[in-house]
């Protein structure tokens, strides 16, 4: 077996090592065809069967949700940012945001180049270290859809619970962490994920969305920027991010070996644990960056007594082999990613790290 790192990155981030295997053994001939997947036509039928096969395990794995389809696209999540005002602006019409940290920025700054956008709730006064409040939502009457950030990469919360917005459609950016957990996808209008944490490599980003949505994008809007292009030709309009696709593909399959998203959500619930508990342990040696009922299971953020430290702690890790483990440049300090494809063995060695770094430093 190769040797692996033990990868904390945050995105592009940590494959199953099994997919990054199977891949391999089929790499240069894909189901006897004498090519690769990434030098077939996208519109002959091994591709297409691949590319369907990806969206019925997306739908699938959250209990085949009635009227929902999903789409890919590309230009990474960020795209999707435009793409929503684009789509779902008309005159008049408002983009109500919740904002917990980076990612609901930048989402809103984007909705402000494009038309109106509206703070519902937000967490900035006291730099994004807990979640708003969303249980009641004041909108505005023309309130076209509210957007919300599932899990903030950066900032390291995470939502547990999302608001009943009614019949104001709820959008959600689930970059960071689609499928770490069961959820209920009907109680959003439309998911959006870029697929490089939790579903495969960069290069597609995936929509799971309610039909209705996705089938009366403005006309004015360029081809390539409205949601009813991908749905109406089955995301295959222009040449679509094959390999990135094939690729979320058997990521799904192992996620469905893995017992789906209860087994998934087991196993992360135990690495999360595992690396809260030295940092609470830890008699303030370690401090957390956000309340602990926001945490993310995804993305586990703490900072030491100084930067130095930091600095220290960082040098010693990748010393020891551990990589990513720098908090984002805007907010410094430390972070862990631990999306779905990260093993258990892989925290246990982290916590065991941090115990003894404590001990040599404090
Ligand atoms: N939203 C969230 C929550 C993210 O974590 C990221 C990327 N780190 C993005 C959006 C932007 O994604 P992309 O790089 O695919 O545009």
């Amino acid at each position: 077996m190769s040797k692996r790192a033990y990868n904390f990155n945050a995105g592009p981030a940590a494959l199953p090592l099994k997919v990054l295997e199977r891949v391999q053994a089929e790499f240069v001939d894909f189901q006897g065809t004498g090519m690769s997947i990434m030098e077939m036509s996208h519109r002959g039928a091994v591709y297409e069967s691949v590319h369907n096969e990806a969206q019925e395990r997306l739908l699938s794995l959250l209990g085949n949700p009635e009227g929902y389809k999903v789409l890919f696209l590309q230009g990474g999540a960020s795209t999707q940012f435009a793409m929503l005002p684009l789509n779902f602006l008309s005159e008049g019409q408002t983009g109500s945001y919740i904002m917990t940290g980076s990612w609901s920025d930048k989402a809103y700054k984007e909705a402000k180049l494009l038309g109106k956008a509206h703070i519902v709730a937000s967490s900035a006064d006291e730099k994004y270290m807990r979640l708003p409040n969303v249980d009641s939502l004041d909108l505005p009457d023309n309130t076209a859809y509210v957007h919300i950030t599932s899990n903030e990469t950066i900032e390291g919360t995470q939502f547990k619970q999302f608001p009943d917005t009614g019949s104001v459609p709820l959008i959600v950016d689930m970059s960071s962490d689609i499928f770490c957990k069961p959820f209920d996808a009907t109680q959003f209008g439309l998911i959006y994920a870029g697929a490089q944490k939790n579903l495969g490599p960069s290069g597609v980003t995936v929509v799971i969305a309610r039909e209705e949505l996705l089938t009366s994008s403005p006309d004015n809007v360029p081809t390539m920027l409205r949601y009813s292009t991908y749905e109406k030709n089955n995301s295959l309009y222009n040449t679509p991010p094959s390999f990135a696709i094939y690729m979320v593909n058997e990521v799904l399959k192992w996620i469905q070996e893995e017992g789906g998203l209860e087994g998934i959500e087991r196993i992360n619930q135990q690495k999360a644990a595992l690396l809260y508990d030295r940092i609470d342990s830890s008699e303030g040696f370690y401090r957390g960056c956000v309340d602990v009922a926001d945490r993310s299971i995804m993305n586990v953020t703490f900072r030491l007594a100084n930067e130095d430290l930091e600095k220290q702690f960082i040098k010693e890790s990748e010393q020891a082999g551990f990589i990513g483990l720098k908090g984002h440049r805007s907010v410094g300090g430390l972070r862990a990613s631990i999306y779905n494809a990260v093993p258990l063995e892989n925290c246990q060695a982290l916590a065991e790290f941090m115990d003894s770094f404590k001990q040599r430093h404090s």
